[in-house]
């Protein structure tokens, strides 16, 4: 093989910028990245020729020269985060992205954020606005809070609360309810970093009544309960509830916080779920401040929403920390559209995709599944593809012991293993995230909405990925 006839072969810079594909190319994304990849492939495709043992080969590469250069730069072009599908049957995904948004509310966001919008401003009196005034309202009108506002997460709320309520104070808090949420970031870290100073009581299993009081000092600034929503202690246990807390608040004027974690908005146990206690439970119940995620069980996008009485939150809104954490126009509006859905709560299980999917009846996503399931047998693929019962969870870290009947298309491959077929799953141009379990690909059809089976079917048509390698 003659390898200096070989690199002869492949075209120089300036003959390449006259090839019609490369104008299009420079048109769309400019000439300075064009030649720049071209620069790059031409390395590659020199160091390819000099390793090659076949001249056939090295042919074939110098003839996909252009397409090579051409998928290098709309590589480069196109943003890494993508669509992925979940057909592991957790419903808040944390590492998915939590909450699913409804396409019209997010259309709506679309609107608001591509032009300028009353964020801040009052249009009623013309001058400055608040960004928590658009859903205020709301939130106390739901949840039967005196006030309300926002911030960037839960975690941030957490802090917030800490920092305004508890600064050089002491903050009781029950052993048993130190939670982890994830990602090794850990409730009491976070609180800590507030500037108050935790005082833990009780054990693990069990809290007192008594211990609560019996750590009251000069030093307190508030009592505080965390929900454990991701986890449950069970057996020998005993925790102090929110109603029997408040009048050892009120003894002492000290304010009641709960850190709700997920926050739901409705009763879930009316649908068949674990009771979980709403925000307005604990508002009922007398808690000072209440706070919970946006994009946990309120099927929201990423927020931690803080409600509760009045000389609170404006304190809160005062608090220069805010201005660090505050919440951005997406999330304003976000909040907003999603909020008023809780109007009804009919609405609400119907429009919000979390809770739609958590609600849905083991009949529609049988449904859901066997045209799936027909989708795919159509296709003719070296598989098995049965439907099966299996159980989908919440996640997100709520209602941890939750588990929702929910019917999967499963898919046995003949020729490859079921681990090779999740890896290639995962490595579609829209990546499919199914579970594997019993040596077989399970696609849970509940976080699968019928618009996504084209998508599935397509990519599972024209990839090959049936296939032995060669
Ligand atoms: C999830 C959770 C948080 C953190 O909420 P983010 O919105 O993820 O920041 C805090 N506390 C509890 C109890 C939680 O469950």
């Amino acid at each position: 093989m003659n390898k200096n006839l070989l690199y002869r072969n492949i075209p120089k810079v300036d003959v390449l910028l006259e090839e019609k594909k490369i104008q299009e190319l420079i048109n769309i994304y400019g000439r300075e990245m064009v030649v720049e990849t071209i620069r790059e492939e031409l390395d590659s495709l020199r160091e390819y020729i000099k390793e090659c043992e076949e001249e056939e080969s090295a042919l074939v590469r110098i003839d996909a020269l252009v397409a090579n250069i051409e998928k290098h730069i709309i590589h480069m072009n196109t943003p890494d985060i993508k669509s992925v599908i979940n057909g592991t049957g957790t419903i808040l995904h944390t590492n998915l992205g939590r909450a699913p948004i409804g396409l019209k509310h997010m259309q709506y966001v679309a609107e608001i954020a591509t032009g300028y919008s009353n964020l801040e401003y009052n249009l009623k009196e013309g001058k400055r606005g608040e960004r928590y005034s658009h859903f205020e309202q709301l939130l106390c009108k739901i949840t039967g809070a005196e006030a309300a506002m926002a911030v960037n997460n839960n975690a941030a709320a957490v802090m917030l609360i800490l920092n305004t309520l508890g600064k050089g104070k002491e903050i009781i808090v029950s052993r048993g309810e130190l939670v982890e949420i994830g990602g090794k970031f850990r409730v009491p870290d976070v609180m800590e970093q507030s500037g108050a100073s935790l005082v833990e009581v009780g054990t693990t299993n069990k809290t007192h009544f008594s211990d609560y009081e019996q750590a009251i000092t000069e030093e307190t600034g508030a009592l505080l309960k965390v929900h454990t929503s991701n986890y449950r202690i069970v057996g020998f246990t005993e925790t102090v509830p929110i109603e029997e807390l408040v009048p050892l608040g009120e003894k002492y004027y000290l304010p009641i916080i709960e850190d709700l974690g997920s926050g739901v908005l409705i009763d879930l146990s009316k649908y068949g779920l674990t009771y979980e206690p709403t925000v307005q439970d604990s508002i009922r119940h007398g808690a000072d401040i209440v706070c919970f995620s946006g994009d946990k069980l309120l099927g929201g996008a990423q927020a931690g929403i803080i409600v509760g009485k009045k000389k609170y939150i404006d304190k809160m809104k005062k608090n220069q920390m805010t201005r660090a954490l505050r919440i951005d126009k997406f999330t304003a509006t976000i909040l907003d559209v999603i909020l008023h859905e809780y109007l009804s709560e009919e609405k609400a299980i119907r429009n919000i995709p979390a809770l739609h999917m958590i609600t849905e009846s083991l009949e529609e996503v049988t449904k859901r599944a066997k045209s799936l399931q027909r989708m795919l047998r159509q296709l003719d693929l070296d598989a098995e593809i049965v439907l099966e019962k299996c159980e989908s969870q919440i996640g997100g870290g709520s209602l941890p012991l939750e588990r929702i009947t929910s019917m999967a298309v499963t898919i046995k491959p003949l020729r490859i293993t079921t681990a090779e077929l999740e890896e290639r799953m995962r490595h579609l141009p829209i990546p499919i995230i199914p579970r594997t379990m019993n040596d077989k690909i399970i696609l849970d059809v509940r976080t699968i909405e019928q618009r996504f089976f084209k998508t599935i079917t397509k990519q599972l048509k024209e990839s090959n990925i049936f296939e032995e390698k060669a």
